[in-house]
């Protein structure tokens, strides 16, 4: 076995005990007779202490390693008030698993600052690094918190096709591919499957989902590969049901992140402050009052970054729901009452993280309404067939990840929250 112990395991109960230990080298000091060390693995840093009389050509293999060079180490643990964690391993056999090239094309330890491209250019060197690698576990613990949350509340897990012969909901751009000879698309959200789904009797669906959009904008908040908690509930009377669960599965995360993820936050030195339910409700109407005393809006424009920002500007919490937008900037399936979408968004720290309505189940009103905007409706078969043998009525939401942990961790690039982002300009690594 390479390793008997991560970092974290090992406490008093192993001093004056054999371990192995394993992971890679962020520094080596060595004072001739006697040399230091650090060993990074998962969850922390052990020191390693080898003395060149006990075994002169372990010590010389060991220090003539370079940085980052992964090994598994085997010794006594050996009790050491003045080492980190309060121990150290007396090296006494090493298997070197991977000697690392020199140059580091970027320092795992050092302060210096690197700039983004070359940290992504270089990923997997930089997930190494204790802050990148927090907003990763966070990310995993986000997933998992909000996953748990919702199979409680009776939502059944589903994955829906990423490849499409239509082009989804129209609206945004989509990526075009060659499928065969045939065209196809990859799909810009889950929206018109878990719709479907809903008259299939599994009448709560969710998926960890894959957006594809081939949207031209460079920003900090967009990419053109991003991931979502998408829900569907069928027999729902309004977007309220559907607002309730995006909230509570939020409150949910929020609190369990906060329970178990200290250590990571203290890293990236964010402090949570948790909202109390029920977020407020803002009617887009009171939008448009409190941003026409300051700049130049019409009832009817969508709300951009600058009209977010400035919104939150008005308002003293950092989760709240717009609701109620003109019909006109909400997508054909969202269902009305008058001029109104029943449509919400959910909004963080002045950035929409989330998107839902209740959506139209009645057919006739779906193909009014499409034959309103115009809509080539062949292009929609499957997803109207679904609306001919009983959908009943139901709603649900886009909820975007990276957007989610961009604002809980207060990061200012939506990339720092995807592995391997994908925009206009990276298609590597
Ligand atoms: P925006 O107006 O901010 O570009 P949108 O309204 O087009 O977003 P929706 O179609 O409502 O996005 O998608 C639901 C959610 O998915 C959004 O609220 C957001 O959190 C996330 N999302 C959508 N598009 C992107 C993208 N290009 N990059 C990252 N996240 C996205
Ligand atoms: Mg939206």
């Amino acid at each position: 076995m390479l390793r008997s112990h991560y970092s974290k395991e090992i406490g008093e109960k192993d001093y004056g005990k054999k371990i192995s230990i394993a992971g890679w080298i962020e520094d080596i000091r060595n004072l001739g007779g006697i040399a230091f060390v650090i060993l990074r693995d998962r969850y922390g840093r052990m020191q390693i202490t080898a003395i060149k009389k006990q075994n002169p050509e372990l010590f010389k293999e060991l220090v003539s390693l370079s940085r980052e060079s992964v090994i598994a180490a085997y010794g006594t643990c050996q009790e050491n008030e003045k080492v980190m964690n309060g121990w150290e391993l007396l090296i006494e056999k090493m298997e070197v698993l991977a000697k690392a090239d020199t140059p580091l094309p970027m320092g795992v330890i050092d302060k210096v600052n690197v700039d983004f491209d070359t940290r992504l250019d270089n990923r997997i060197i930089d997930l190494r690094r204790d802050e990148v690698k927090a907003i990763f576990m966070i990310r995993h613990s986000f997933i998992g918190f909000a996953s748990e949350f919702l199979r409680k509340k009776g939502f059944v897990e589903v994955h829906t096709p990423k490849i499409s012969a239509a082009s989804s909901e129209g609206g945004t751009e989509v990526f075009r591919i060659d499928y065969f000879g045939r065209p196809a698309y990859l799909v810009q959200s889950p929206q018109l499957y878990k719709q479907m789904l809903m008259a299939s009797g599994l009448d709560r669906v969710y998926e960890i989902a894959w957006y594809f959009r081939a949207e031209e904008h460079d920003t900090s908040r967009h990419l053109n590969e991003s991931t979502a908690i998408d829900i569907e509930m069928a027999f729902i009377e309004s977007e309220e049901e559907v607002m309730k669960v995006a909230e509570e599965m939020t409150d949910y995360a929020i609190q369990k992140i906060v329970d178990e993820n200290s250590k990571e936050l203290d890293i990236l030195q964010v402090e949570v402050d948790l909202p109390s339910l029920p977020y407020p409700r803002i009617t887009y109407d009171e939008v448009v009052e409190i941003l026409q005393k300051e700049i130049d809006f019409k009832w009817g424009d969508d709300l951009g970054t600058d009209e977010e920002n400035l919104l939150a500007k008005h308002v003293d919490y950092e989760l709240y729901f717009i609701t109620k937008f003109p019909l006109e900037i909400k997508p054909f399936y969202a269902m009305f009452d008058g001029k109104y979408a029943r449509a919400f968004d959910l909004e963080f720290k002045g950035m929409e993280i989330a998107s839902g309505a209740q959506r139209i189940h009645d057919y006739d009103l779906l193909i009014k309404r499409m034959d309103e905007l115009g809509m080539n409706k062949e292009n929609f078969e499957d997803y109207l067939k679904a609306f001919r043998y009983g959908m009943p009525p139901h709603g649900g939401f886009g909820y975007g990840i990276e957007r989610f942990l961009m604002r809980l961790l207060n990061l200012t690039n939506i990339r720092e929250c995807i592995l391997f982002p994908r925009d206009r300009k990276r298609l590597r690594p």
